[in-house]
């Protein structure tokens, strides 16, 4: 045994490293800069904790999750391991106490909430100690939180830039669950890097099986369906508080003990939801997305969103909250045309609310992104191929068809639809700039009904190029050069539907 996994032995009884953890701990070890992707569930916390514990030194770890910060506090004092954390929300006589740990000089890990590196006391502490050399490394977790291609973007996290300069010579090791390509180079970026690892694992979960499909006009029954039939714990997300009550609300209503969970709770209310969702034998939690980060239930069943995904970056990470402990659980989507309207909207509102504070050009910019990212995840739950394939893919990873999603199970008879796209291009080419609801509704009165169909068609034929939408949120088409082509002279376009 070498001494990075008698060390693993020593300090958590394991025999084995999980898959990337080995190059990011001997990165780091080395003295160097680190990016790591490692998945849900993939152990990113021992890459940060061990060290400090080889060492016999300081990590300090960076996390906007205070939950997480204080489960793995919790964690590390019970083991007799002296870690401590700071964030807003603690009375002052908790806050002087736990300061007062700061001259300790058995600290092995400092969680940091990022708003607390603006204070003056956070930051003389890591300069001197940096200076003397006593930190081994700076932890920056859910590090896509940087990035405004990200699902997640937190201006706070914005001015991390700022601890390279504060510790030039403590390496630092950005670490995520999902990180796209464009997302790992801004976080290089942003953070100032220099020549890291970058190490990523693959966000593939062979145990989960991917279903989207739309969703009925009374769900009610088809999710009780889905809770009989699965196993464990069960994740409900819908997009708004209201709709959260109003689900939770419903199946109480018809005796399934569900209980909501969202940012509009009180304190003790969402404190209960989480202890009944960590204890409970087969609980049902119907709750907004924010829920779920840092709450390690193995045993999840089901997650099933009641609305399009946001982004299919936010939607790897909340799915992946299905099992962890490698059984075979479900991911399911139930979606609408009018969520992505829906979604468009609120992200809207958010860009114009966040805009103080932040320059107008980066939030325009990060609307753009928004709308993109929607429009891709829409793309995915409408489209043919193999959902995992199609999610992976949208975060720069190639695999091959997964065997177990409701696309590759099920055979769906497609048919050509060149004629249709024809008549539709037809139409947008004399009316360029058109909204596209105004599109849909003269194609169902002019040519014929299905406003529905007009409207998937569309979306299929701006995913196929042929077609431009803006990312303003009007949802604007244009033709493109290849549609002009193609008006020329047209080619089959087959699409299940
Ligand atoms: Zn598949």
């Amino acid at each position: 045994m070498d001494s990075l996994a008698s060390a693993l032995n020593d300090h958590y009884g394991w025999d084995s490293f999980k898959p990337g953890q080995r190059p990011v701990l001997e990165a780091i070890l080395a003295g160097k800069d680190v990016v790591a992707v490692l998945p849900t569930g993939g152990g990113k916390s021992l890459c940060y904790q061990l060290p400090a514990l080889i060492r016999q030194g300081l990590v300090v770890v960076i996390s906007p999750l205070v939950a997480l910060m204080q489960d793995q506090v919790k964690q590390l004092n019970r083991r007799g391991i002296c870690a401590v954390s700071l964030h807003a929300g603690l009375d002052p006589d908790c806050h002087k106490e736990r300061l007062s740990c700061l001259r300790d000089q058995q600290l092995r890990l400092l969680y940091l909430a990022p708003e607390r590196l603006q204070g003056t006391v956070a930051r003389k502490f890591l300069e001197g100690k940096a200076a003397n050399g006593d930190i081994v490394a700076i932890a920056i977790d859910e590090a896509h939180c940087i990035s405004s291609w990200g699902h997640d973007f937190r201006p706070g996290y914005r001015r991390l830039g700022e601890i390279r300069s504060l510790c030039p010579d403590v390496p630092l090791v950005a670490l995520t669950a999902t990180a796209a390509p464009q997302v790992r180079a801004e976080i290089i970026r942003l953070l100032n890097l220099r020549k890291p690892l970058v190490q990523v694992c693959s966000a593939q979960r062979n145990n989960l099986c991917y279903s989207m499909s739309r969703r009925s006009e009374e769900p009610l029954r088809n999710i009780l369906e889905l809770l009989k039939i699965s196993r464990g714990a069960a994740l409900i997300y819908a997009r708004t508080r209201r709709s959260v009550e109003h689900w939770a609300k419903a199946l109480q209503g018809v005796g399934v003990s569900a209980i909501p969970y969202h940012a509009g709770l009180n304190n003790q209310s969402r404190h209960e939801a989480l202890t009944y969702f960590l204890e409970k034998e087969k609980p049902v939690l119907v709750a907004t997305v924010a829920f779920g980060m840092g709450v390690d239930r193995s045993d999840v069943g089901l997650v099933l969103h009641l609305d399009l995904p946001s982004t299919p970056e936010g939607y790897l990470q909340q799915s992946g909250r299905a099992g962890r402990d490698g059984l075979p659980s479900d991911c399911v989507v139930w979606f609408s045309p009018g969520d992505r309207t829906k979604l468009g909207w609120a992200i809207k509102y958010s860009s114009i609310q966040s805009k103080e504070g932040e320059a107008t050009g980066t939030a325009n910019f990060r609307f753009e992104i928004a709308q993109e990212q929607l429009r891709r995840m829409e793309a995915i739950a409408e489209g043919d191929s193999c959902l995992e394939q199609a999610l992976l893919l949208a975060v720069g990873e190639l695999g091959a068809p997964c065997g177990r999603c409701d696309r590759c199970t099920s055979l769906r008879p497609s048919r050509n639809w060149s004629d249709k796209a024809m008549t539709l291009l037809v139409s947008l080419h004399d009316n360029q700039g058109v909204a596209i609801h105004s599109l849909v509704e003269n194609l169902s009165k002019e040519v014929d009904k299905g406003e529905e169909r007009w409207g998937w068609l569309a979306r299929r034929l701006v995913q196929e190029e042929l077609i431009r939408e803006s990312n303003d949120g009007s949802q604007k088409l244009f033709l493109c050069e290849s549609g002009r082509y193609f008006l020329k002279e047209p080619w089959p376009l087959k699409y299940a539907g």
